[in-house]
């Protein structure tokens, strides 16, 4: 492997910098700029999965057009196209030689040494944009994903659309999710589950949330502030293809202690059951029979196994050649 070992975790030793790749040790910014004063950074997680034909990325296309619409909503001109980061994406893994890894885009405000600007006002600071790749395992741990977690109602509200839009997958809505994850984390809970300023279910510090009732798949619509997860559309896609009925509605909280099952979507968490909030058992308290049959069918499609829901074509082949070889 051509990687970079730190602390077990392999790196890829190469950055996407601008459209080059540059070092890992050379991928750094300044302290003064707008981005580690102010936050302005939009960015994107992606896996890549080891499938037979090589390493493939999971919708690719879909996560990269969410980053540039997350640019277009904060006036970020990253000069990149949607296809050019795609690109950009697979020339990295490559490179890096990793069967299956953890990818990172982000596009931020930084600071211009020849004309400094220290100011709120974005617009005097330039717009940098970065692609880094590394192997990470399972985010809320291997067991989750088959014993599933314990999780609380946080007391934080979920960011408003009003004031920091969740339809933009921005680095400062992550203040909201850290307070969110801490205040779980030090209450001896594995995630936090954030109402929205009505009071209803909204999601996770980075994850969205369904439930489900009387064999019923329900998920917070969009309107709850939550971040539009493309995790959350394929688990949509796939229950709608094996004939299981979705509503997106409100949820109250008090309907996710009487669910028959709740699990978390996202990248990074993938789906993870849900056993007990605010330490009420959810159903019989283990993953359910529903979020089973999910998320078999969900790594049968991301391990390049079964083909997607209604003939959609989510997978990217790292090495095309491979793919045809195989096919
Ligand atoms: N909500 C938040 C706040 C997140 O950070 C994430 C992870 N990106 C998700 C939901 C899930 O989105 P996705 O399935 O696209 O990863």
């Amino acid at each position: 492997m051509a990687g970079k070992d730190v602390n077990t975790m392999k790196i890829c030793p190469k950055v996407w910098k601008n459209g080059e790749l540059v070092d890992w040790d050379n991928a750094r910014i300044h302290v003064m700029s707008h981005v580690v004063n102010y936050g302005s950074s939009v960015f994107e997680g992606i896996r890549c999965y080891d499938t037979e034909s090589g390493p493939a990325v999971f919708r690719l296309t879909e996560h990269m057009q969410r980053l540039v619409n997350s640019a277009k909503i904060y006036r970020m001109d990253s000069r990149f196209s949607r296809d050019e980061f795609c690109d950009g994406t697979v020339e990295l893994i490559k490179e890096s030689g990793l069967d299956e890894c953890y990818i990172r885009p982000i596009i931020f405000r930084g600071l211009d040494e020849e004309k400094p600007a220290f100011g709120v006002n974005p617009f005097p600071n330039p717009i940098d944009s970065y692609i880094a790749i590394w192997q990470w395992g399972k985010y809320l741990g291997e067991e989750a994903i088959e014993n599933g977690i314990d999780v609380c109602v946080s007391s934080w509200t979920r960011i408003t659309s009003n004031s920091m839009p969740a339809m933009a997958k921005a680095g400062a809505n992550y203040m909201n999710s850290q307070l969110i994850k801490m205040e779980a984390l030090l209450g001896g809970f594995s995630e936090g589950i954030a109402l929205d300023d009505r009071g209803y279910v909204s999601e996770g510090s980075g994850e969205n949330l369904f439930v489900v009732n009387a064999g019923r798949l329900i998920t917070p619509p969009l309107g709850a502030s939550i971040l539009p997860g493309i995790t959350r559309d394929s688990v949509i896609q796939i229950a709608r293809e094996m004939g299981i009925e979705v509503v997106e509605t409100q949820i109250q909280r008090a309907a996710l202690y009487l669910a028959d099952e709740v699990f978390f979507t996202g990248t990074a968490a993938e789906i993870s059951p849900i056993r007990s909030v605010d330490r009420i058992t959810v159903g019989s308290g283990k993953r359910g029979p529903i979020t089973a049959k999910l998320q078999e069918e969900f790594f049968n499609i991301v391990n390049g196994k079964r083909p997607a829901p209604f003939g959609a074509d989510w997978l990217t082949y790292v090495n095309a050649e491979k793919k045809t070889a195989a096919a």
